[in-house]
């Protein structure tokens, strides 16, 4: 079998297809041998079926074919149909499907091609002009997934796990506490890809939760609010949902002192129990 996490393999395999890199589809492959294992290790296991984004050559599917008892993988770029074939030869529990993993409709495929496993997880070396998007989907849509555990940039990875109330987090990380438990797996150098990127990366898992952390009237009007509250982090969270939401100073006041807030507070300053209850309170 190819090892495609060796640079000269991978250079030799992409000089011999006539592959070249494309920027604009987050075309970074790992080079790093250390890195897929300890990716599939952790995501999953022989009674796991498993979605992959973005497989570019195989190298983490090949990982995942090791670890998991199915693996389906997405690829958007149609020039890897060429190649994928020929590094997947030796694995009959992989499944490769040409499309876009935005579009594509995931819970029949978890339905049609999970049926014999135990649990379904999402892994993959994400392509990064759709980390937050990619995610958002996932969690929101409330798919039967046990997990995510993707490589991310490493300060997208850091917003994402942040703790809620704290300086780091953003509506993602509301989003992400409500759906998931989050956790920085490793870090990975930009070093450990061709082409390297400019940033560094590190590896995140989400574990989606059976039963959500907080009580929500109205699971819609929380995602809206909690969009409000940090579309202008600097200003006062009166001021900002204010202006975005039309919600009067008065009213928003009259709610944070029913809960023991200040006027000045910001949103960044709220734990996700606080969101929800003035939330809950504002638009009852
Ligand atoms: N898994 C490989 C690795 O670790 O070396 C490649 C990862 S590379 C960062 C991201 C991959 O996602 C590329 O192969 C790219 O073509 C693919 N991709 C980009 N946008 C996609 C989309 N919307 N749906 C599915 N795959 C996509």
């Amino acid at each position: 079998m190819l090892n495609l996490a060796d640079i000269n393999t991978l250079e030799k395999l992409l000089k011999s297809e006539g592959f070249s890199f494309k920027k604009s589809l987050g075309q970074n492959f790992l080079i790093d041998p250390s890195v897929c294992p300890a990716m599939a290790e952790a995501a999953c296991d022989k009674e796991t079926g498993v979605i992959e984004i973005g497989p570019g050559v195989g190298v983490l599917t090949q990982e995942l074919g090791r670890y998991a008892k199915k693996v389906v993988a997405i690829e958007l770029d149609e020039r890897l149909k060429k190649i994928l074939p020929k590094t997947l030869a030796e694995f009959n529990n992989i499944k490769v499907i040409f499309g876009d993993a935005m579009k594509l409709d995931l819970l029949s495929i978890i339905n049609e091609e999970f049926a014999d496993c135990k649990r379904v997880c999402v892994c993959a070396n994400l392509p990064y002009y759709i980390t937050s998007p990619i995610i958002m989907q996932l969690l929101e849509s409330k798919l039967p997934i046990d997990s995510i555990t993707v490589m991310v940039q490493k300060e997208a990875g850091e917003r994402l796990c942040a703790t809620v109330g704290s300086r780091q987090a953003g509506a993602v990380t509301v989003a992400v506490s409500y759906f998931a438990e989050a956790e920085i797996l490793f870090g990975v150098g930009r070093e450990s890809f061709m082409p390297p990127p400019n940033v560094d990366s590190a590896v995140i898992q989400l574990k989606i939760r059976d039963k959500a952390p907080i009580f929500l009237k109205d699971e819609k009007k929380f995602f809206k609010f909690v969009k409000a509250c940090f579309a202008q982090r600097r200003k006062t969270l009166i001021n900002t949902v204010s202006n975005s939401l039309g919600v009067s100073k008065d009213k928003l006041r009259e709610c944070l002192s029913e809960l023991n807030l200040s006027d000045t507070v910001r949103s960044e300053q709220l734990t996700l129990d606080q969101l929800a209850d003035l939330c809950n309170l504002l638009f009852n």
